[in-house]
């Protein structure tokens, strides 16, 4: 680990992922006389589960408040591509080839009624089951769910719902813009470098108990007096504060909870495996029947397909690979199995997230009803990788702000990519004394909307 250069700083954020390099970015635009520390566990920005992600992006949600944030943040990918060309090729920044939603009856009216709420703020356009059947392959009425299973067959297909400002970033490279405009700024990082510890340690104002170095029960009430101010480093040295953002992803809870901070946010791993094969060439191959959207060749692509089971098939069209992931809830416990708050050290191995054999049996059952040609002998398993989504308790980001200098933004609940520069905003207006936020859609936005103690917002219907 690089040294921090100074013993104390006006801000310090705790993770260099999507939502740490949004804040460092807009903190510095907003007041670059500021000095900034971020710290971050990897050798690179990004390389939490920013890295391990599909790095899709959405504005297509139930709620408002998801729509708005994320429909801002792609505003802003889009916006800084076209200035800088070196984001434009030869892998572009953003890449919107839409988001395919295979839908049952039921699901397809309720998803007409989001767009319609919207009156116009989603751009999405139905399909009728005749096109989606054009999708080489498919089974829209499948007959079972998976060899030798008894249960009733999984609902048939009746229509589709294109989202068009819908495709991926490519997280490297957001990450890579972040952190060089955040540096160039001013903003200091230091890499390999781990927050074992947030504590009040250092001031003298208050008292604090011995040996556990807590504040009294009191203190909470002397407005103003208790503040965090000290970040330990897992090698013993400490750098003091006067706010803290902790933005730790997955294991910020890690350093919340020993403060007596709640996130209300559970992390879950979940998985991703690159398959390939003739069934993925063909389905690679294929043009559905919409208005094509950003591409160079004037026709339509294969979208990022949502299966009504839940399962997600994402074209990577250099490698003709498909990612399949899909949401899981039930195959693992909560929680992480690294611990920095504990052990002084994060050893976050993507790879070793990644489970071979749950692909045949975890995931191939949820598509193989719908694609029957993808079964464990059409398809050749690539790879297999894994991070975290940390769910909030409704689907949408949490930012709260704790009086004694701690800010906690997370709570990705799978969607943070495509959210992030919306959060960075936020996070850096809440560190201004502001309540509320401008977006880059130039939408006002109040912060508390998402804290936990004033939250206003209407629980998240699509997560995936
Ligand atoms: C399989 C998978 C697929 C996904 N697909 C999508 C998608 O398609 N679209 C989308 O928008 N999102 C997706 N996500 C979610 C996305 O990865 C998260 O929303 C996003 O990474 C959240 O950002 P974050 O900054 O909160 O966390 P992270 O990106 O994990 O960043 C947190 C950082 O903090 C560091 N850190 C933590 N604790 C400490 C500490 N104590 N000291 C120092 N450093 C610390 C970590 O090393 C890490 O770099 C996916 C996630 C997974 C796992």
């Amino acid at each position: 680990m690089s040294s921090p250069r100074r013993e104390h700083y006006d801000i310090v954020i705790v993770g260099a992922g999507a939502f740490g390099l949004a804040s460092a970015y807009h903190l510095m635009q907003e007041d670059p006389t500021r000095s900034v520390l971020v710290i971050e566990a990897r050798s690179r920005p990004g390389e939490g589960s920013m890295g391990a992600s599909a790095a899709m992006v959405r504005d297509v949600f139930s709620s408002r408040d998801n729509h708005l944030l994320a429909k801002s943040s792609i505003a802003f990918y889009r916006a800084i591509m076209q200035e800088h060309e070196e984001l434009r090729g030869p892998v572009p920044l953003l890449d919107l080839y839409g988001y395919l939603w295979l839908l049952p009856e039921g699901r397809m009216r309720e998803y007409l009624g989001i767009l319609r709420e919207s009156a116009g703020s989603i751009d999405a356009a139905a399909l009728t089951l005749d096109e989606v059947r054009s999708c080489p392959g498919l089974e829209a009425t499948p007959s079972r769910w998976y060899e030798g299973d008894g249960s009733a067959p999984p609902e048939p297909i009746a229509g589709g719902l294109f989202g068009r400002n819908c495709g991926a970033v490519a997280p490297e490279m957001l990450a890579g813009f972040y952190h060089s405009a955040a540096s160039g700024a001013g903003v200091e990082f230091v890499f390999d470098a781990v927050a074992q510890r947030l504590s009040f340690e250092g001031r003298e104002e208050i008292l604090l108990h011995e040996p556990s170095g807590r504040p009294f029960a009191f203190q909470e009430h002397m407005s103003g007096r208790l503040r965090i101010s000290q970040v330990s480093f897992g090698d013993g040295r400490s750098v003091r504060a006067d706010t803290v953002v902790v933005a730790g992803g997955a294991w910020s809870s890690r350093l919340l909870d020993p403060l007596g901070v709640a996130s209300a946010c559970s992390p879950r791993p979940q998985q991703l495996f690159a398959v390939s094969g003739t069934v993925v060439d063909e389905l690679l191959a294929w043009q559905p029947p919409v208005r094509p959207i950003d591409a160079p060749s004037g026709r339509s692509r294969f979208p990022f397909v949502i299966l009504p089971s839940g399962a997600t098939l994402k074209p990577i069209f250099p490698q003709r690979h498909i990612w399949i992931g899909g949401v899981d809830t039930v195959a693992h416990p909560i929680g992480t199995r690294e611990d920095p708050g504990r052990d002084g050290r994060l050893d976050f191995d993507s790879a070793a997230l990644g489970d071979r054999e749950a692909f045949g049996t975890d995931f191939l059952p949820s598509v193989s009803p719908y694609l029957p040609r993808f079964d464990t002998s059409g398809v050749r398993l690539e790879n297999t990788w894994g991070g975290y989504y940390t769910f909030s308790p409704d689907g949408l980001p949490v930012l709260t702000e704790e009086p004694y200098g701690v800010i906690f933004v997370g709570g990705d609940s799978g969607s943070g990519v495509m959210k992030a520069d919306s959060l960075g905003r936020l996070v850096a207006a809440t560190c201004a004394g502001r309540s509320e936020a401008r977006l880059y859609s130039g939408e006002s936005y109040r912060c508390d909307r998402l804290s936990l103690q004033h939250r206003a917002v209407a629980p998240e219907r699509i997560i995936l």
